[in-house]
């Protein structure tokens, strides 16, 4: 008989955050958002760290060269999208690096024998396979080609997966750092479509507690990059309590002006173009493309939407690290360790939720 979880499957906005003393000492100008991007051994440094726990998402419509350029020089990272041409991503990776930032690569399961040589040539820091099922021989096919060719030298992440099982088999293969994720994403239909998919914090908070314990074991520190569904910037707190060590958001990257997707307007107000990688726009590249030019796509995993235009990326991230840096006061941490380590998380319950926001009020607008 199949198996059945019978605790519901939960999502970031379930939750709520305690306040711990805060001391004196905790003051939002010291608080230190340095996160490992790579694994490392116990008592060691990473090879590779971000100053924020941000990456942009391995999506046409968020991750190209000026968000590359944008988010590295605030100590984030954008993982430019695979699905276009192996020569036009070499080259966006090379633009990028130019300017001397930390630049990441998505490569997929299918040409990456073709797809990351030009890569690692182009400069690109760390690359990640990109696919909504990670727990598949497929990735491990993919991490051996890396460590075959390159030995330690190039860093490669993998996933996705939402529990033990999916982590164990991606340490295994040898990741560098494990994306947790199903069925989250803004633009995703995945769960709708194909019946797959789990909570975002569900998933997270089970990966977290396993990555934990393998570092007990071990000494070896896997990096958790949770990958979609934050909406807001409470869920990215949240999810950063919860023991992520960095954050993929597609949605909150593409509705500045630094991501490669067409500004609109519409009765008068902007907007950005925002696509799941899983759509059929997405996926057109493949089919006029030189290669896989026979490829189909059999049904779609992703809308093609619009999304509130945000202005310039650099005003709206930094009053969303403002808001993680006054909340991890509020919980008396002055890193990232210290804040998951020592908090304390709620369920809310739907009234609660409503008691959250402004209520009972008329807010002048
Ligand atoms: P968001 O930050 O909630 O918008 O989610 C972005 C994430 O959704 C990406 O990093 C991918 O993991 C995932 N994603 C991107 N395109 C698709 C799609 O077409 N279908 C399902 N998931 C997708």
């Amino acid at each position: 008989m199949a198996k059945i979880i019978w605790e519901p499957s939960r999502t970031f906005g379930e939750f709520l955050l305690l306040p711990n003393l805060t001391k004196r000492i905790h003051r939002p100008a010291d608080v230190d958002l340095t996160t490992p991007l790579v694994k490392f051994k116990k008592g060691e440094k990473p090879k590779l760290s971000l100053t924020i726990p941000f990456a942009s998402a391995i999506m046409q419509s968020v991750s190209g060269v000026d968000m590359a350029v944008a988010l590295g020089g605030f100590g984030g990272i954008a993982f430019i999208f695979c699905s276009q041409t192996v020569e036009d991503q070499a080259k966006m990776v090379a633009a990028a690096k130019a300017k001397k930032v930390l630049v990441g690569a998505g490569v997929n399961t299918h040409d990456y024998k073709e797809r990351i040589p030009p890569l690692v040539t182009a400069g690109a820091d760390v690359l990640c396979i990109d696919s909504s099922d990670g727990f598949s021989e497929w990735q491990a096919d993919v991490i051996k080609f890396v460590r075959d060719k390159y030995g330690d030298k190039v860093k490669i992440g993998a996933g996705n997966i939402v529990d033990a099982r999916g982590f164990d088999y991606l340490v295994k293969a040898g990741a560098d750092f494990i994306k947790v994720g199903v069925g989250g994403g803004s633009i995703c239909i995945t769960r709708e479509q194909k019946g797959i998919g789990r909570g975002q914090a569900s998933a997270l908070l089970e990966v977290v507690d396993t990555r934990n314990k393998h570092f007990e074991k071990t000494g070896v520190y896997m990096p958790l990059c949770s990958d979609g569904g934050v909406a807001f910037d409470n869920h990215a707190i949240i999810a950063l309590a919860m023991g992520a060590d960095f954050l993929m958001m597609g949605r909150n990257f593409a509705r500045y002006h630094e991501s490669p997707s067409k500004l609109v307007t519409i009765n008068g107000k902007h907007f950005k173009e925002y696509w799941g990688e899983g759509s059929a726009r997405a996926q057109n590249w493949q089919r006029y493309g030189k290669e896989n030019s026979n490829a189909k796509l059999v049904f779609e995993e992703g809308v093609d939407s619009y999304i509130e235009y945000a202005g310039k990326l650099e005003d709206g991230l930094a009053k969303t690290l403002s808001k993680i840096k006054a909340t991890m006061c509020n919980c008396g941490s002055l890193n990232l360790a210290e804040f998951t380590k020592t908090a304390t998380l709620t369920v809310v319950s739907k009234a609660s939720l409503t008691e959250g926001g402004a209520h009972n009020v008329v807010v002048k607008t």
